[in-house]
């Protein structure tokens, strides 16, 4: 049964207060009476504004009781290519740990894929309990659709709690496959997980509205209940060797055969640095005012071994390529330094900058937001700053 919503017309004495209170634009009022349209998330934000009137109801989905106590442990997906690890799963492995700290379960690898042995001993090495492996030469490394079914047919036999991926291309792709064939929830891009100690339950954290608020997530009546986490916004765990730690082959989970065949892998080509692994970032926003002043940013970044970064404007305005702009929508960064020219610090900007360890301000305006998360600011024009700091660092 799905969720349904109606006004009750006899009640209802067209306030409009519901259509104040919706926040999807989902309600409007024809002749003086409340009228839902299909933008209705079923909230509720409406029937509380109503509450004097009772003129709206909403019948929630009902949920078959499910035996949430079968379900222990928490895994992780080993997400690898090539035979190498995707950088984000030793940050994964860091929240599962944190997380088994908190719920005193066992923490386990998920992997899958063809020749991966290595990858499960890898994996022992950051302090897993076990990797439940199913090595196969059929399982290739871009077979999401194989992947899909192989990881699920084994959270469907082990029956983790909570399931946590990389918020990766790869990731992004594979998780929520696996969550609606698990008929589970998902909620992507978590920025922070901690157990509620009461419920046990998984809270997950992630921005909502344009980054506006951030938003606690809780999946009460499915299980496992599954995360992805954007890379470089947890803490990695460190290599601290095995500590008993054991591979449990899962040999008897059979893997479909794709209805397609890879005929060549071609790496895109890319002359741009990678802003995400970077530990120095030179970045400029609409303050940089022009395309071809960049190559001022470009030439600090050089004298510094910094890759070049851009907020959502510069971006906007076509100075720089998509590739560097960090943000809610641009990219995650975490470097060592962060020095913003010329960029206000909006709450998107910052969702994707403000854990770097050390963050420079530059920037002509003293009340710009930047300078409250600023380490260090500079007030001035960057054109006369950022050249002054080069020639310095040129003695
Ligand atoms: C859903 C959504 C997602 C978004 N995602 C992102 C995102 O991923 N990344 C992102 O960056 N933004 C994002 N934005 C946009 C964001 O809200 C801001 O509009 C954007 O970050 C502003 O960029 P800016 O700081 O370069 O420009 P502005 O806000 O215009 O700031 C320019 C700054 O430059 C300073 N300045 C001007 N001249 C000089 C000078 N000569 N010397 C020094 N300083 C100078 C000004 O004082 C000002 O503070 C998103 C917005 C929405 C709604
Ligand atoms: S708040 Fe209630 S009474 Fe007022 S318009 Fe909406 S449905 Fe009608
Ligand atoms: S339930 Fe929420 S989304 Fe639906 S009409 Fe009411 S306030 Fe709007």
């Amino acid at each position: 049964m799905s969720s349904s919503i109606k006004v009750i017309l006899d009640k209802c004495i067209g306030c409009g207060l519901c259509v104040r209170a919706c926040p999807f634009a989902a309600v409007t009022l024809v002749d003086k009476k409340a009228v839902i349209n299909e933008n209705c998330t079923f909230c509720g934000a409406c029937v509380d504004a109503c509450k004097k009137y009772q003129a709206i109801v909403i019948t929630r989905l009902t949920f078959e009781a499910h035996d949430l106590s079968a379900y222990k442990g928490i895994a992780v997906f080993a997400e690898h290519r090539n035979g190498k690890l995707a950088s984000v799963v030793p940050e994964i492995i860091g929240a599962g740990m944190s997380l088994k700290a908190s719920l005193n379960v066992p923490l386990t690898a998920v992997l899958v894929g063809a020749n991966v042995k290595p990858i499960a001993g890898e994996l022992l090495e950051y302090g897993v309990d076990e990797v439940w492996m199913r090595d196969d030469q059929a399982i290739g490394d871009f077979a999401e659709d194989v992947q899909t079914d192989v990881v699920y047919r084994i959270l469907r036999e082990k029956k983790p709690e909570i399931f946590l991926g990389g918020g990766t291309i790869m990731g992004r792709s594979l998780l929520p496959r696996v969550a609606s064939r698990t008929r589970t929830g998902l909620t992507a891009d978590c920025t922070e997980l901690e157990i509620d100690p009461d419920t046990r339950f998984l809270k997950q954290t992630r921005p909502a509205f344009g980054g506006n608020i951030m938003a606690t997530i809780l999946c009460q009546n499915h299980r496992p209940q599954m995360a992805t986490v954007r890379h470089k916004v947890m803490k990695a765990a460190p290599k601290t060797g095995n500590k008993g730690g054991k591979i449990v082959d899962m040999n008897h989970i059979p893997v479909p055969e794709p209805g397609y065949e890879v005929l060549e892998f071609v790496e895109e080509k890319s002359d741009t640095v990678n802003i995400v692994e970077a530990d120095f970032i030179v970045s400029g926003g609409r303050g940089v005012k022009d395309p071809k002043n960049f190559a001022l940013l470009q030439e600090l970044a050089r004298e510094i071994g910094a890759a070049l970064g851009a907020s959502r404007a510069a971006v906007d305005s076509g100075w720089i390529p998509y590739s560097h702009q960090v943000g809610q929508t641009g990219k995650t960064v975490n470097p060592k330094i962060y020095i913003a020219c010329g960029i206000s610090g909006a709450i998107q900007h910052l969702a994707g900058m403000k854990s770097s360890d050390i963050i420079i301000a530059i920037n002509s305006d003293r009340t710009a937001p930047i300078f409250d998360v600023a380490h260090f600011g500079i007030v001035g024009d960057l054109f006369e700053v950022v050249p002054e700091i080069i020639k310095r660092i040129k003695g």
